[in-house]
């Protein structure tokens, strides 16, 4: 028999996953499975009036709340942990029509939080587009030069979601002069001028700089003018 010191089961309605072999003290069944003890004996699910109810599994916590409301009668599933000296859940059991009743609510939930990511996606993306039409805008609005396709690539480029550049951030995003003038400038650093090969040439992040600013001043001019001067 279990030492003295064993907990006793929990009280309530509560079924036992033994941890030695058992008989049911009605029936004569086993070993059993899982048994409920009435006045201290061990019966089967069937002799307790319980073998109608389906075994789910912790784990699932909103599976197991709304089957618990679904069925009429639920009995917790517990385990004696021997290194813990306590009873720890295992599950429950609750009658299966309230078990497939909560599987197909959680089901629709699933669905609708599907739904409303697939919303919050084109929402997204509905904002990326105005933004970048904003910000290819602002771009021609200070450099009327800039051929237009550039401008939309550039704003694109700089509004890219996660990208962490400068469209995306406050500043960016408020479209601001100076954030807008960064973008084209880090464009046409990398468009229109040696730089990066000349960063693949070992040359320095300073020294690159240096040798184009002549030639990104340039670009920048030629655009800041009226397109139709040119
Ligand atoms: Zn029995």
């Amino acid at each position: 028999m279990a030492p003295s010191s064993t907990p006793r089961v929990p009280s309530g309605l509560v079924a036992v996953q033994p941890l030695r072999s058992k008989r049911c003290a009605g029936c004569r069944r086993g070993p059993l499975p899982l048994l409920v003890l009435e006045d201290g004996a061990p019966r089967c699910l069937h002799c307790a009036d319980l073998g109608h109810l389906v075994f789910l599994p912790r784990g699932d916590t909103a599976l197991t709340r709304r089957a618990r409301e679904e069925s009429t009668l639920s009995v917790v599933v517990v385990r004696f942990n021997r290194r813990r000296s306590r009873y720890e859940r295992q599950g429950v059991l609750v009658e299966e029509a309230a078990l497939a009743r909560a599987e197909a609510r959680c089901l629709a939930d699933a669905e609708a939080r599907r739904r409303r990511r697939a919303r919050d996606a084109r929402r997204r993306a509905a904002e990326d587009e105005r933004f970048t039409a904003a910000f290819a805008a602002e771009i021609l609005r200070l450099f009327p030069g800039c051929p237009a396709d550039r401008a939309r690539a550039i704003a694109a480029h700089a509004s890219a979601r996660g990208s962490g550049r400068v469209g995306r951030s406050a500043a960016g995003r408020a479209l601001t002069e100076g954030a807008v003038i960064s973008a084209v400038v880090a464009a046409v650093r990398h468009v229109d001028t040696p730089y990066d090969q000349l960063l693949m040439s070992g040359a320095s992040r300073f020294e690159a700089r240096w040798r184009i600013a002549a030639g990104v001043e340039s670009v920048l001019r030629g655009w800041a003018e009226e397109a139709d001067v040119g």
